[in-house]
């Protein structure tokens, strides 16, 4: 941790998957490039303006490894700082990775509110998780609608893992009521980039002269027998990055060293890197390249869709995605599976609020695409950060940990940038691995499965020693359920559900 030049104190590494609100407090060119000062509620950062060309002090944006992709309204945003900080969402957001990774175990995955959720959930009542939410009338009110609305049972899936993480931690899916199940989506980045690319970049972090770059979440993903924790620890050059150009600033200060960061994430993620690519073909870099494992949503609702196993009658899309993509791919999405798709924020009373909405779109027999976070998500998302997404990467068949190749669900970068294709620079394109065959992540990403359903959850697989890449990620399915429902009284198993 060190100090920022406005006397807040700046943390140099997060993980990889909030975009939190932040309030531009300086505004500043540098290398020709538009930048700022953004203040999270007291920790200060640096983030790229490109996207948000217009954003000016006073401003607020929501912000994801350093890029602002969407602007915010100041209620909405210091709103949800707010509800961060009293999650210890910012600390999580901000804190140091390699102590998490570090202290990574059982005891120290349970935070004391977590601790506290599962002792009292033994004789719950309805009214003491309510008072939980932060305006509790409200999350009463919609509770209420919900349970006047639906008549007969009706199966969502929320797609994104921080919409998971929020319905696990307050018990969501257990207040609601019995008719309405919600089924966890495969929407962490972390979680679903398949074992092979971890083992690449396992392989290029072990080789002499290579500065590896990395967000915090990837340190503890499992690959074959080891991690980059465990590479770092072995003499490898491995480093967290708070924003994919930070990389860029590394390769410019080692020119001797080839520096490599891995590009992994949804459409939220793709634009900054994106970015970082553009930024270092402008600058002539030679040292720099990029590990690329980008995966994109509508081909995997697509594909959950059309398992002949699927159950999932209505989905909350991933509010953030949609802040950069928009919405304009979902309704033939909505038309061809006949499913409601509702655009949902991460906090409780959007998830309340994306659930009324798809019960009552389905009990009228509806299928639509709506927008139930406005306050994010504009029809056409971020034009500017879609345009940089189509001159650097390009389309392309993508496998998913666990659940296999999906068509045209990924990007790789663009012939034209293909010089800084980190898999044609080491070599690695033809490594090949096998899955553990006890993990049954793919099961549980296609929502097939409950995580503790897994006869290794809790036992064979714990955070400390994670079999999957879902019992690692701080959005993943498994490790959301071992944080918040590990110590109540047994585990619910739920009935049988074919897998695909
Ligand atoms: S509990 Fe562990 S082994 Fe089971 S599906 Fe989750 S990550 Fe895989």
């Amino acid at each position: 941790m060190e100090h920022g030049k406005h006397g807040k104190y700046r943390i140099k590494e997060e993980h990889m998957c909030l975009a939190v609100p932040g309030r531009v407090i300086e505004v500043r060119e540098s290398d020709g490039t538009r930048m700022a000062d953004l203040d999270f509620g007291g920790v200060v950062k640096e983030v790229c303006l490109e996207y948000l060309p217009d954003l000016q002090v006073g401003d607020y944006a929501i912000v994801h490894v350093g890029f602002a992709l969407q602007r915010l309204d100041e209620e909405s945003a210091l709103r949800t700082l707010k509800l961060f900080e009293e999650l210890g969402l910012l600390q999580e957001e901000f804190g140091d990775p390699w102590e998490a990774a570090a202290a990574h175990g059982p005891a120290a995955q349970v935070p004391a509110a977590a601790r506290r959720a599962a002792r009292g959930r033994a004789g719950r009542s309805t009214v003491k998780y309510v008072e939980e939410f932060q305006n509790p009338e409200l999350a009463a009110r919609l509770f209420e609608r919900i349970r006047a609305t639906v008549t007969r049972p009706w199966a969502l899936m929320e797609v994104c893992g921080g919409q998971t993480h929020t319905i696990i931690r307050h018990g969501i899916d257990q207040l609601l009521p019995d008719e309405v199940e919600l089924i966890h989506g495969p929407g962490c980045p972390v979680c679903v980039t398949p074992l092979e690319m971890i083992d690449k970049a396992l392989e290029i972090a072990s080789r002499p002269g290579v500065i590896f770059c990395s967000f915090g979440d990837m340190l503890r993903v499992p690959g074959t027998g080891r991690d980059l924790f465990q590479v770092r620890g072995a003499g490898g050059d491995v480093r967290v990055v708070y924003s994919p150009l930070d990389a860029i600033r590394l390769a410019q200060q080692n020119p001797d060293k080839q520096v490599v960061f891995f590009g992994i994430g949804f459409e939220t993620t793709a634009p900054p890197n994106a970015m970082t690519v553009y930024q270092a073909r402008r600058l002539g870099l030679t040292n720099f390249s990029m590990l690329v494992s980008h995966v994109r949503v509508p081909p995997a609702i697509d594909a959950v869709m059309s398992s002949p196993d699927c159950r999932v009658q209505g989905f909350l899309a991933a509010g953030h995605v949609c802040s950069v993509m928009g919405i304009e791919e979902y309704p033939v999405l909505a038309d061809r599976h006949r499913v409601p798709i509702v655009v949902t924020g991460f906090e409780p009373l959007d998830i309340l609020e994306g659930v009324r909405r798809t019960v009552e779109q389905l009990e009228r027999g509806e299928h639509t695409v709506e927008n139930a976070y406005p306050r994010a998500v504009r029809p056409e998302g971020n034009p500017a950060a879609r345009a940089m997404l189509a001159d650097v990467f390009e389309v392309t068949d993508r496998p998913w940990r666990g659940i296999g190749v999906i068509p045209d669900s990924g990007w790789r970068l663009a012939a034209r940038y293909r010089e800084f294709d980190a898999e044609h620079r080491f070599d690695v394109r033809d490594i090949a691995t096998v899955e553990p065959a006890e993990c049954r992540s793919g099961e549980v990403l296609q929502g097939l499965l409950k995580p503790h359903e897994c006869e290794a959850f809790g036992t064979l697989c714990t955070p400390r020693t994670p079999l999957g890449a879902t019992m690692v990620s701080s959005e993943g399915a498994c490790a959301a359920y071992y944080l918040y429902r590990r110590l109540e009284a047994g585990p619910r198993r739920s009935e049988a559900i074919p897998v695909a």
